[in-house]
């Protein structure tokens, strides 16, 4: 079956008002002069994912299907977008991202030192979330020898 514009735009109302109704995002499909834009468009004020973009109508439409069965499966296991991410995942992007929109457009600012620990204050320029960062002392290492210090 051939897709077009409207079978596209007709299948994504179809999957947002079906299985995705209960997900955090409905998925869109943009016809535009250089081919198709398929994106995932979060109901809070998560800025919209862009899937796919330039794509033939039939490459959109596998795109959206594709979204599609991965949320469905999602939704099965139990494992709806959570709002922020794990304490496990932010450490493992060593604090790079946002612990709730995940990009790397954030802002690192004052740190505070207790006794082993480092407070780093960090707000994301994109969703506006604001966090702080914690570090915990791990070890210590030499630098250039005392000696070769004064030798220089
Ligand atoms: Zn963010």
């Amino acid at each position: 079956m051939k897709v077009t514009e409207k079978s596209l735009k007709a299948r994504c109302t179809e999957l947002n008002l079906g299985p995705l109704r209960n997900t955090t995002f409905g998925i869109k499909a943009t016809r535009l002069n250089a081919g198709y834009t398929v994106e995932l468009q979060y109901r809070d004020a998560t800025p919209p994912q862009i899937l796919a973009e330039s794509v033939t109508a039939a490459e959109a439409a596998a795109t959206v299907e594709g979204a599609a069965a991965g949320a469905a499966a999602v939704k099965v296991a139990g494992l709806d977008k959570p709002e922020f991410v794990t304490r496990d995942t932010f450490i493992r992007q060593a604090a790079e991202r946002c612990p709730k929109c995940a990009t790397k457009d954030i802002f690192s600012g004052h740190i505070s030192v207790d006794k082993g620990s480092m407070i780093q204050k960090c707000s994301c320029q994109r969703c506006g979330l604001a966090w702080n960062s914690i570090y915990r002392l791990d070890d210590y290492e030499l630098s250039l020898p005392v000696s070769e210090m004064v030798e220089r």
